[in-house]
């Protein structure tokens, strides 16, 4: 039996199905934008551990700062006795975050900590108690995160009650039919038959929906919702838990719209691997809570605080902004090319901002149908050809491309003619 067949039926055994896993490969080690299973087969990442690894596997300035970090302590917790890198990390947050006042900053571990953490502050600041999310959307997995979620199976599928206070709108997506107009008609609709918007403490938006499928959201979306929120006291909430650091071209993905937004959740890839998350606004609003009404036992781990210190400085030095655009521009041009051939899956509306691009696959050429098996074929055969490749969607359909933006341009091309290869495969 290979050592990955072993695992699996281990894994079977010891650890409940509630927690699915997408391959049958274990990994043994991994570098940059390459990994390694237990039975020595090579693998091209192009998922990132789900939008974490914009940095790469083990950037070695990012390992170099947690070896430092560990030499010297490796838990206190911040509430006792604090520390410098949650300091250090909290105040370059405040510089780089897109707030045109001042700023202050909070750390968590995950990016559903962050979400529930900035829907507290935002209740504390306006004292209010509703929040409005949008369909499709993806918060996390606590139960007010998957209340927050737009999305019933898996997420809130046997666990209800859901935390009451959230509503939800449609989220414009072109290929659904659903306008902006459509959006914001459905919040006019909501403040007059449910919600007093006077008693709306937030809305929640992801700048680009990542498990809802990389659409993002239109900068006329953004304006309004600015728009809404200042004429009623909303507090606006960007999730950037997926789009943070470089991943949009931009180092928050908001950025590209030019609204400026009140609380932004990070995670992910801010620590280039290990467990960070946290919440940056405006500090009126993020002095509400409190003392002791936030924080948690590893909440700002000084070890995930010297990897995000070290991972900023990386974005900086390796240009990963210009770098994220050029990856997004070939890639994009390089689907644009396959979705040409008569002989792959098919494929259509590639898009995204920077390097968070996707493709959908459709039923047929030129439709707009989706097709969720097909889907499946494709990162099932992108598995086979030595790729690592994630979908989404809330119908699915969708390939995403979380390649590290620190990914060499050989592996790219590596990696893009595995991707090719898989939508030929899983054609028929
Ligand atoms: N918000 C967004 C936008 C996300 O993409 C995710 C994770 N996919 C989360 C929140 C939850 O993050 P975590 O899994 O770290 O709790």
């Amino acid at each position: 039996m290979s050592e990955n067949a072993s695992l699996q039926s281990r894994r079977v055994a010891a650890i409940p199905r509630g927690v699915a896993t997408a391959y049958p490969v274990f990994a043994e080690r991994a570098e940059n934008s390459e990994l390694w299973d237990r039975d020595g087969r090579r693998f091209i990442d192009f998922a990132g551990g789900i939008a974490v690894l914009n940095t790469g596997h083990r950037h070695p300035k990012v390992i170099a700062a947690v070896k430092a970090q560990l030499d010297a302590f490796t838990h206190t917790a911040f509430q006792i006795v604090p520390y410098e890198p949650y300091i250090a990390l909290c105040e370059k947050l405040n510089k780089l975050a897109p707030f045109k006042g001042e700023a202050k900053s909070i750390l968590f571990s995950t990016g559903a900590e962050a979400v529930e953490n900035a829907m507290k502050i935002a209740r504390a600041h306006t004292g209010r108690t509703n929040v409005i999310a949008f369909s499709g959307s993806f918060h996390g997995r606590t139960l007010f995160t998957s209340a927050l979620t737009g999305k019933v199976a898996p997420y809130k599928k046997k666990f209800g009650p859901m935390p009451a206070g959230v509503w939800h709108v449609p989220f414009p997506v072109p290929q659904d039919n659903v306008t902006v107009a459509d959006s914001l008609r459905a919040i006019e609709y909501l403040f007059r038959a449910d919600v007093d918007p006077a008693n709306v403490a937030a809305i929640i938006i992801e700048p680009v929906q990542g498990e809802g499928g990389f659409h993002p959201a239109p900068v006329e979306l953004l304006q309004a919702l600015r728009k809404i929120c200042d004429d009623h006291g909303i507090v606006l909430v960007a999730d950037e838990v997926q789009t943070g650091f470089a991943r949009t071209g931009k180092l928050f993905g908001i950025e590209n719209s030019g609204v400026e937004p009140d609380l932004i959740t990070i995670a992910k890839s801010l620590a280039g691997g290990f467990p960070l998350s946290g919440v940056v606004g405006k500090a009126a609003i993020m002095d509400a809570p409190d003392p002791g009404g936030l924080g948690g036992t590893y909440a700002g781990s000084p070890i995930a605080c010297a990897a995000a210190l070290a991972v900023l400085d990386v974005i900086e030095e390796e240009r990963l902004l210009d770098r994220s655009n050029a990856l997004g521009e070939r890639i994009k041009g390089e689907l644009g090319r396959i979705s040409q051939r008569n002989d792959t899956v098919p494929m259509g509306f590639v898009r995204g901002p920077g390097a968070m691009v996707a493709f959908d696959v459709l039923k047929g050429r030129g439709g707009s149908e989706p097709d969720a098996d097909a889907t499946k074929r494709v990162t099932q055969a992108a598995l086979a050809e030595g790729l690592v490749l994630l979908s989404c969607g809330v119908h699915a359909n969708t390939i995403r491309i979380l390649m590290p933006l620190t990914i060499s341009d050989e592996i790219l091309a590596e990696g893009m003619g595995k991707l090719e290869r898989a939508l030929v495969a899983a054609n028929g």
